[in-house]
């Protein structure tokens, strides 16, 4: 294959070429970034920045690059997402240079370079999109690839700087950088701040704050920890400062000690912002966080405690999983994920010992996984990443729910001491540098005998999951052989070594056995001469990961005695196999809710309750059909109102509340929740808040109640927050019972002016396809998937997803699966792959609850 050889050198050649010319693409293509990081060396930056109070005035500033560049025959591409008139002066090695600015580039021609040595100054107005700039501070967040939408750099993951920062401010304000702090000096009313050069740095850990905080500092273990904050409740400050400091010296001292790798960024800061965008994110030396999860209030739950103990050790766990060692490119964005909660997971998980973890494992990422891999739209946890600037499509549910599951199975495989010391050789080796998932699965490949490669190619590259079935012969009423085996459902005979930890269901009681699944079979020899099982689940101990398909005899066993089973682990791996097997049209949605119905009253793990009432209500509406519902109605609904009164605590009370919610059907649960809405009852022991008022004003209308426009009106003159009452006026047509009115509120979604606002958007489609409304909204479908293409280029990178969730969410029937079928058919040639894959993905349910209910 020698052509294909030459044909790709060439190709290579060509892109290399091109992203090195004048005329860089948009973003920050992968050519582009692999061109420089080849190179460009020994980087620098010296940030200076001027911060004006006034929120109109932009910020001013220069940024000094240096470098080293091998090759200086080329042209020279800094990221700069502005434009021109952003762009005030460009000095390269002392001298003035011409500039062009390209599609967000500024490009410094070639004749103004030198191999070797270089220094190239900017002098620039600054862009506002990643500031965050409010009336009395700023923050800065530049994850993944937004530092460039701010000041000139080279915007990736693999190019470190060290930094120098000098920022210049309003003389009351506080300031903080990545590096320390070095000099601050008050010239009437600025202030002038200095920072140290910091380790080698991602331009998305880069940061820095300034504005109106307020300081705190305590000692740990002979380190300074410092914490700004804006908190003007001087009580909850003094009531948390003391837990938020504790919980990030322990995070600091497990890493240290784990990793054998002391901390390497100097000092550590944090930042508590109100509003945040995330929970947390791991900048070096300074983290930020959002406020809320760190300033608790006196009534804090254990899950509140939890909380905020995982977002400290997770971003602490940041500091060596992302920043000591990053990642070449966003593809691989995942690793660090995995690796924060998993460190966060073994330093938190030991001071919770009421929390059933392993159960809280399961429930949080197998269904979740489940639901995108078990279809044909499925992407792998290693995904291909062309542009940075679509970084945020590789987040989901494989990311974070499927990567922490593959990742537990490799420490097992590795032994947990053996992979730790692989991680201290990862980490050691690459420390201050940027490495990829190979490099990761090289180290580790050498402590164990099993192919890593292999095991990662199916695990980590491939998309899927094997269905995985018990093979059982019984003579004389015992197991004279039993086997497992595996089968790729996509044909590519892919083999998913894993472990398997199966519960037999034995006379004497429960017994597990362990057994390695590495090639297409295993025989169990330990199992022959056992007494024949009620039952076998391979998916136990919510460990193995995979479509189970059970032998009949443990199908109908769990059919009807589920709620027997003593341990809520198995039985919540039960649960999760069930829901499987129903989808696949194994067993009865029917048989699936009775179960439902049948296991509610008994169910004593609340981790439990809550998820079975999450399966209850998606069978409800999707997979019954409507004389099976109607036949369950009037009982199902006085057995969540029975659940709710005898319900402990409130957020169990609103787990049982909602559930009644979204199914209720009779008239009599209906009267109960308009008198609930109207005030004139109350729920005992459940605060409802006025977001839940408005939730049942929503599902009362849609019930078309008596005086529902009357009920949706008050609600409305409720409401007294300007925002929340805009999306409650956006959102009442769509539950308007004359069709004219709905129909007028869907053609009004083709104006993308229409569409900014998408959390409204989403609730007002997933009530104009309320299952209720099912049969008339189905003409909505086809123009809605003809706009999906649309929707991707003008709204926020979730936006297409969840825009077909809730269109098709509400279907079941053979006319909606058809209608998506005959949109996919027919796609255009240039049609987006990543699009075709979210269809397939969303419409996954609805194929096969059309299958289902047709039988
Ligand atoms: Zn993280």
């Amino acid at each position: 294959m020698r052509f294909m050889c030459v044909l790709a050198v060439w190709l290579a050649q060509v892109s290399t070429a091109h992203a090195q010319t004048g005329s860089p693409g948009a973003g920050v293509p992968l050519d582009l970034a692999t061109a420089r990081a080849a190179n460009i060396s020994d980087l620098r930056y010296e940030l200076v920045l001027s911060i004006p109070e006034d929120l109109a005035t932009p910020l001013t500033g220069t940024n000094t690059l240096r470098f080293s560049l091998k090759d200086a025959s080329t042209p020279l591409v800094i990221d700069f997402e502005t434009s021109r008139e952003h762009v005030k002066a460009v000095e390269a090695n002392g001298r003035p240079s011409a500039f062009a600015y390209v599609n967000g580039h500024l490009v410094v021609p070639a004749a103004s370079l030198a191999a070797g040595t270089n220094a190239v100054r900017i002098t620039f107005n600054a862009g506002d999109a990643s500031l965050n700039r409010s009336k009395d501070f700023l923050y800065t967040l530049f994850v993944p690839a937004r530092a460039r939408l701010a000041f000139p750099v080279f915007d990736q993951p693999d190019l470190k700087g060290k930094w120098t920062m000098t920022l210049e401010h309003p003389a009351a304000w506080q300031s903080a950088a990545n590096g320390a702090e070095l000099s601050r000096t008050v010239n009437g009313t600025r202030t002038t701040a200095t920072f140290a050069e910091t380790e080698p740095l991602p331009t998305y850990l880069v940061a820095f704050i300034a504005g109106d905080f307020k300081l705190e500092t305590a000692e740990r273990n002979g380190r300074t920890f410092r914490m700004f904050h804006r908190e003007t409740d001087a009580g909850k400050v003094a009531r948390n400062r003391e837990a938020i400091f504790d919980l990030h010296a322990r995070a600091l001292a497990f890493l240290e000690d784990y990793t054998a790798i002391p901390y390497a960024f100097g000092k550590f800061d944090f930042v508590a912002i109100p509003a945040f965008q995330f929970g947390g994110m791991e900048h070096a030396g300074k983290i930020l966080y959002n406020a809320s999860g760190l300033m608790l209030d006196e009534s804090a739950t254990q899950n509140q405690l939890l909380g905020r103990a995982s977002v400290i050790a997770h971003e602490t766990a940041h500091m060596w999983f992302g920043d000591l060692v990053t990642m070449r490119w966003f593809n691989d964005v995942w690793m660090k994920e995995v690796f924060a909660n998993f460190m966060a997971a073994k330093i938190v998980n030991p001071s919770f010992p009421a929390v059933n973890h392993d159960l809280r494992f399961l429930l949080s990422h197998y269904p979740s996984a489940y639901e995108v891999d078990r279809t044909p739209g499925a992407n792998p946890i290693r995904q291909v990443l062309d542009n940075l600037n679509e970084a945020g499509s590789m987040y989901g549910a494989i990311i974070y729910q499927k990567a922490p599951v593959v990742m537990r199975h490799l420490e097992t495989l590795l032994g947990a001491d053996n992979f730790r010391d692989g991680l201290r050789d990862y980490l050691k080796r690459h420390a201050f540098a940027n490495a990829t998932w190979s490099d990761l699965i090289t180290v580790l490949d050498a402590r164990t005998p099993v192919d890593l490669q292999q095991w990662s190619r199916a695990w980590v590259d491939q998309p899927g999951r094997p269905a995985i079935q018990t093979e059982l012969q019984l003579r004389d009423g015992k197991i004279a052989r039993r086997a497992f085996r595996q089968r790729d459902p996509r044909h590519r005979q892919l083999i998913w070594p894993q472990q398997l930890r199966v519960a037999l269901g034995l006379p004497s009681g429960r017994e597990m056995i362990v057994v390695d699944l590495n090639g297409a079979s295993v025989d169990v020899p330990q199992a022959v001469g056992k007494p024949a099982p009620a039952y076998v689940l391979p998916s136990a101990a919510g460990w193995a990961y995979g479509s189970f398909v059970l032998d009949r005899a443990t199908l109908d066993y769990l059919s009807s005695s589920l709620p027997e089973l003593d341990d809520p682990l198995t039985r919540g791996s039960a649960w999760v196999t069930l829901w499987d097997a129903l989808l696949d049209g194994q067993v009865r949605p029917a048989t699936f809710v009775d179960l439902a119905m049948q296991s509610l009253p008994r169910e004593t793990d609340e981790q439990m309750t809550s998820r079975i009432l999450g399966y209850a209500s998606a069978a409800w509406w999707r997979f019954l059909k409507p004389a099976e519902l109607a036949a369950r109605a009037t009982r199902f609904e006085s057995l969540l109102r029975e659940g709710l009164a005898q319900a402990r605590t409130p957020s169990q009370k609103a787990s049982w509340f909602g559930t009644l919610r979204n199914v209720a059907q009779t008239p009599g649960t209906v009267e109960w929740l308009r008198q609930v809405w109207a005030k004139e009852e109350a729920v005992t022991g459940l605060p409802l808040a006025e977001a839940d008022y408005t939730t049942l004003a929503l599902e009362l209308a849609v019930r078309q109640v008596p005086d529902w426009q009357q009920l949706l009106q008050a609600q409305l003159t409720r409401i007294e927050n300007p925002d929340r009452k805009g999306r409650f006026e956006f959102v009442m047509p769509a539950l308007s019972a004359d069709p004219a009115i709905r129909e007028k509120w869907f053609l009004s979604l083709k104006d993308v002016a229409n569409r900014r606002r998408e959390p409204w958007v989403l609730e007002g489609l997933g009530y104009l396809h309320h299952p209720l409304r099912a049969a008339s909204s189905e003409k909505y479908v086809r123009p809605s998937l003809d706009l999906l293409w649309d929707i991707q280029k003008t709204g926020d990178i979730f936006f297409p997803k969840r825009w077909l969730d809730a269109t098709l969410g509400g279907h079941q029937s053979a006319t909606v699966a058809d209608a998506v079928r005959d949109f996919l058919n027919h796609l255009p040639a240039n049609y987006p792959e990543r699009l075709r894959h979210i269809t397939l993905q969303s419409a996954d349910e609805l194929y096969r609850a059309a299958e289902i209910t047709k039988r």
